[in-house]
């Protein structure tokens, strides 16, 4: 059995993985990218993509990743299967426990791991999860045609489902938990100008009904004038209760990052879970609390969270990562580059 040892690792396949990815095998350094649980990350989720520097007339979030992939791996970068399931960054150099049951060792790791859907908590949802319960319209929509749907969330993405469900469903109904959007204005308006979206404002998803043989085929929604019914209703307030008939539901009430195997790490992490990144001077870098791990896209960004901001901290990424391993070289010696060792070397 042999161990693989790596210079560079890059977890995970998204824009930031694909922009550190192009960084560090342009400068050499033939990074392997694990192409995690989502390979492509959430642009292969996505319909039109608009608003990425260069692309006047929009592009396919499946085709950006599709180029961006192209182009790591037309200057060297090497793609694989899985994820990281532990991690052991005490010592150089690191060791990754692969889901698919490998163990590489890498002395620099790029964490773009982005970030996974979240989950409103509503009754039924562990059983209705793929049977007409999604957290992905442009990769579900098309299964709704001709049914009522809701959309639980109020931003951006809640937005962005609810549009191009309407190309499909009879009718979409936002439920968000306030009267007002958190989504930007220029979606915001897209959705209300949009004859088929209607909203329910103030209002909460409480359970889902249905059966993994029929789907979706209701749910309940509860709401206060106020806004957060949930709330109000532990408060001991009364909340309206309605049931509704509807053949799918869509969650966009934003993400996680994708941080579990960083858990028993050095590497920080905010009450969120985010990485944090910063260097001594508290000046923004991709660098981690521990030395030679660096961090890119959603998993560290938890305010911005662009397609764009993802592709510009990968390559800040790569290039922190290129810095320290030279500079790590220079100071042990070690010019090592990708080279494969049998177990117990
Ligand atoms: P987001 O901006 O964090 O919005 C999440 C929405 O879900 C909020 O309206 C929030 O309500 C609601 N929510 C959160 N937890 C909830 C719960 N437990 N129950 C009910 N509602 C809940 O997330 P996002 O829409 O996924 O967007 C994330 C980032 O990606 C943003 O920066 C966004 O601009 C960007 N994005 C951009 C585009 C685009 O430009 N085309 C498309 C998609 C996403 P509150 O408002 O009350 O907190």
């Amino acid at each position: 059995m042999t161990e693989e040892r790596r210079d560079l690792v890059v977890a995970g396949s998204g824009v930031a993985g694909l922009s550190a990815a192009v960084y560090a095998s342009r400068a050499d350094l033939a990074p392997l990218v694990l192409e995690g649980d989502e390979p492509g990350g959430q642009l292969t989720l996505t319909t039109d993509v608009e608003n990425y520097l260069g692309f006047p007339e929009g592009v396919g979030g499946m085709e950006l990743i599709r180029r961006g992939r192209e182009q790591a791996e037309q200057f060297g970068a090497e793609f694989r299967h899985g994820s990281i399931e532990a991690a052991d960054l005490d010592g150089q150099p690191f060791e990754l426990s692969l889901s698919t049951g490998e163990t590489l060792r890498t002395r620099a790791l790029v964490v773009a791991t982005g970030a996974s859907a979240r989950w409103v908590g509503a009754d039924g949802e562990d059983e209705l999860m793929g049977y007409g319960l999604s957290t992905c319209a442009t990769c579900d929509g098309a299964f709704h045609r001709g049914d009522d749907v809701l959309v639980v969330g109020g931003g951006d993405s809640a937005m962005e489902e609810a549009l191009f469900l309407a190309k499909f469903a009879d009718s979409v109904t936002v439920v968000h938990r306030r009267e007002e959007l958190r989504a930007s204005e220029i979606m915001a308006d897209r959705a209300r100008d949009h004859g088929d979206v209607e909203f329910a404002w103030n209002t909460e998803l409480e359970a889902i009904r249905g059966s993994q043989a029929d789907g979706v085929t209701g749910a309940t929604l509860v709401s206060h004038p106020d806004g957060y019914p949930g709330e109000k209703y532990e408060a001991g307030e009364d909340v309206a209760v309605e049931k509704v008939d509807v053949g799918g539901v869509f969650y966009a009430i934003g993400h996680e990052p994708n941080t579990d195997f960083l858990r028993e790490t050095a590497v920080e992490l905010d009450d969120d879970g985010y990485v944090r990144t910063a260097d001594a001077d508290g000046w923004a870098t991709t660098a981690t609390a521990v030395d030679g791990v660096f961090a890119a896209g959603d998993v560290m960004d938890r305010d911005y969270q662009q397609a764009v901001t993802a592709a510009g901290t990968g390559s800040m990424a790569a290039l922190d990562a290129e810095a320290w391993l030279e500079s790590t070289a220079a100071t042990s010696g070690d010019t090592t580059r990708q080279i494969s060792v049998e177990a117990g070397d």
